[in-house]
């Protein structure tokens, strides 16, 4: 397996990590899963956030504020039934060596996003993600009047984040574990690229954007 971490240099000593798993679920290859919210999305969310840091950082200076580094995450998914040591292979490797070489007590945020490119975008209040993290990404959707796809109901997720949440990183899950009719979609052949919605992808970005401003800030 293998992370790929990108970094964005900022002016001010600390960081924001961004993550998401690209990869999709290897048990699930005999049906043709593609995985186009389960991994997809939030990569191709991860991948457009680079371009606007890019531009932040243009002609090679670093951008205002604390660095920002993105997280690609190999193997999420379980490779035969999920549980806490048959998942999250890549942040628990990620966190742990992170833990060592002292690279934690310089994150300021961890901000996770998986699962939140569906047509009906209603991304749950993640029970395990730390309280002023959940109230700055409320803050930073109100912002743009979107409020209302955020936080409706508290739901226990585990995911990347949790690795990170354990050893005492601030940390948040943005996820919307709700995906089509009855949660149909949800690691089945039906994750393909017409269930994805720009529009929900322009909130999440938004949201991001303005939520590394507001840690900035803080
Ligand atoms: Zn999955």
């Amino acid at each position: 397996m293998c992370n790929f971490i990108v970094r964005f240099p900022g002016s001010k000593p600390g960081v924001i990590v961004l993550g998401t798993h690209y990869e999709t679920n290897y048990p699930l290859r005999n049906i043709n899963f593609v995985g186009a919210n389960d991994g997809a999305s939030t990569t191709g969310l991860l991948m457009t956030i680079a371009d606007q840091l890019r531009a932040l950082a243009a002609h090679g200076k670093k951008m205002d504020g604390y660095s920002v580094w993105l997280v690609f995450f190999d193997g999420e998914e379980a490779i035969q039934q999920w549980s806490r040591s048959d998942s999250t292979y890549g942040s628990r490797h990620l966190a742990a060596k992170w833990g060592r070489d002292g690279t934690l007590s310089q994150i300021k945020a961890f901000l996770l996003a998986d699962m939140i490119g569906d047509k009906d975008l209603d991304i749950e209040r993640e029970t395990h993600s730390t309280a002023w993290l959940v109230d700055l990404v409320a803050q930073a959707a109100k912002r743009f009047g979107d409020q209302q796809y955020f936080f409706k109901q508290d739901m226990d997720v585990e995911d990347d984040h949790l690795p990170f949440v354990e050893r005492g990183v601030p940390s948040i899950d943005i996820i919307d574990l709700d995906y089509g009719p009855n949660n149909s979609y949800h690691h089945t052949a039906q994750d393909t690229m017409d269930k994805i919605s720009a529009h929900s992808l322009t909130i999440d970005g938004d949201v991001f954007m303005e939520t590394i401003r507001l840690i900035d800030a803080r």
